[in-house]
């Protein structure tokens, strides 16, 4: 009698016989592929590297004739675990080519974007999107998940910074968008149909398909960005560049209260920064300075135009204490520093058995309301008797919420998950402004965007991916998975 393990076995060397990218099964590999940068293990039942797009149009037939589902990984670095599952992971660190052109460049999924800061560097010139990760993530999966960074103020998120995406889709076909007439009319179609009063009123947003950025048949690519794998394998892009700004000036600003910072963002705004960033007392003791020892928070302001006008606007509206103001890169580079290691200093500084995985910490409200975000957070803690770290992207309304508590209750976890939620979707929010809704959020993508849109996004899902291949379970689900798979249970 055959064992499963051997139909298994024969399975993973007939992929390995069809492809000329290497393809792995051994337990070491199937461990390390089986976590990213969440909370979330899953185990998958082989890690292909495909070498070319040949080699991927070869995969997806085999996927769909084995009923074997096949997830993109790019770096891993994601926080939510879309780049797990159960299936064929498909590592695209081999298709990583970069063609530099005047304002944009072409790339494959797997360059990082370290890489691409280098190369783009020597052109005087830069990607904007700029997750807090730094140069460790793909391009690929930045797409996929619509990343962005301190930058996005001004320069938007990738949704905003993508030219030309080529896919594979679930059915094998290789299409480039926007140029590709019959995807796009389609993609359009759904985008007239929707109910655009469901999308949610902030400046970033990577809940399920961004139907609302496609207003004709030249927007269609951006129906990728943030897709997280589910529409198509990305193998290549455009991306658009812009020039490295010849002047800069950060300025670090104190406050002794976190609403009397979250308020001033609006009036702050106006000064038309390039960067709008906060951290609360938590990250503030980790950045080697003497603040005033009554601070609570920070605020990061970056200009890149304007500077001596904008500054002395700044000056006069602001009620907090300026502690720096900062011209000479390498200082501006050290301070960003603190402000990207907010995430590391905050998980060294809660205890292993304090944690609680990432599930609300990535909403997005209308930034007048960013005060508002703050009771919901304080109103949890009371209620949950949990405790909380606060970092973000204040001027895009965008906080990450670090919640830390004893309790292990995952019926609690997914409780406080969906008070959240509602409540930000109540505001005008987004329950995802980056990270995706991956494994802890799909769930709640139909009660983001209401039944009628989650309908179109299940007919979008059904025009790319027929037969369900493609990182399946991810933005469109019936399951729930928010506290199935964590690793700490
Ligand atoms: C410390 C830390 C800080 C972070 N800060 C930020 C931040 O400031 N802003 C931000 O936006 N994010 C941030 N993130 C999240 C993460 O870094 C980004 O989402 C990043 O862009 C993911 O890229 P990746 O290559 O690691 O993708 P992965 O984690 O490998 O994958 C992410 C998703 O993309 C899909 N995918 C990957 N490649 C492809 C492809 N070729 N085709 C189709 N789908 C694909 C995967 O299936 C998955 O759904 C942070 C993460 C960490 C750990």
């Amino acid at each position: 009698m055959v064992t499963s393990i051997e139909l298994l076995n024969n399975v993973r060397k007939n992929l390995a016989e069809l492809i000329s990218g290497e393809v792995l099964w051994d337990k070491e590999i199937l461990d390390y592929y089986s976590v990213d940068s969440s909370s979330y293990q899953i185990k998958p039942k082989v890690v292909v590297f495909p070498k070319n797009q040949n080699d991927i149009l070869k995969i997806i037939k085999f996927s769909r004739e084995n009923k074997i589902p096949i997830v993109p990984r790019g770096a891993s670095t994601g926080l939510v675990g879309g780049a797990l599952g159960s299936g064929i992971i498909l590592d695209l660190k081999n298709l990583n080519h970069i063609k530099v052109g005047k304002n944009f460049v072409s790339v494959g999924p797997g360059i990082t974007k370290g890489k691409l800061d280098l190369i783009l560097k020597k052109e005087e010139s830069f990607f904007a999107p700029n997750p807090s990760i730094g140069p460790y993530c793909s391009v690929g999966g930045m797409i996929a998940n619509n990343s962005s960074g301190s930058k996005s103020l001004k320069y938007g998120s990738v949704i905003d910074n993508l030219l030309e995406v080529t896919i594979i889709t679930g059915n094998g076909e290789v299409i480039t968008l926007p140029s590709n007439k019959k995807f796009g009319k389609a993609i359009t179609n759904f985008a007239h149909a929707i109910d655009r009063k469901k999308y949610p009123n902030v400046t970033k947003n990577s809940c399920g398909y961004r139907l609302d950025a496609i207003k004709n048949l030249n927007d269609s690519h951006k129906i990728i960005a943030g897709s997280e794998g589910t529409l198509g394998i990305i193998v290549s892009a455009k991306l658009k560049t812009k020039k490295i700004p010849q002047q800069k000036c950060l300025l670090i600003i104190e406050y002794d209260d976190i609403v009397k910072s979250t308020k001033e963002c609006v009036n702050i705004l106006r000064t038309k920064p390039v960067s709008l960033e906060f951290v609360d007392e938590h990250t503030l003791k980790n950045i080697s300075h003497r603040f005033h020892p009554s601070t609570k928070c920070l605020l990061f302001v970056e200009y890149d135009t304007n500077l001596k006008k904008n500054i002395s606007k700044l000056k006069k509206i602001i009620l907090g204490r300026i502690v720096c103001e900062l011209y000479a890169e390498l200082d501006i580079e050290r301070w960003w520093r603190f402000r990207d290691l907010a995430l590391s200093y905050n998980l060294k500084f809660i205890p292993k058995n304090m944690r609680i995985p990432h599930m609300i910490e990535d909403a997005a409200v209308p930034v007048e309301d960013l005060d508002k975000l703050i009771s919901i957070i304080n109103g949890i803690n009371r209620r949950f008797d949990t405790k909380s770290i606060i970092y973000g992207h204040a001027g895009n309304g965008n906080l990450h919420i670090r919640l830390i508590s004893k309790r292990k209750d995952k019926k609690l976890l997914k409780k406080i998950a969906k008070i959240f939620f509602i409540k930000v979707i109540k505001m005008g929010g987004t329950i995802t402004a980056e990270h995706g809704d991956g494994l802890p959020r799909s769930e709640f993508v139909k009660l983001q965007y209401g039944n009628k849109n989650y309908k179109i996004f299940r007919e979008l899902k059904k025009l790319f991916d027929p037969d369900n291949v493609l990182n399946p379970g991810k933005i469109i689900t019936e399951e729930s998975q928010i506290v199935r798979n964590l690793i700490q249970f």
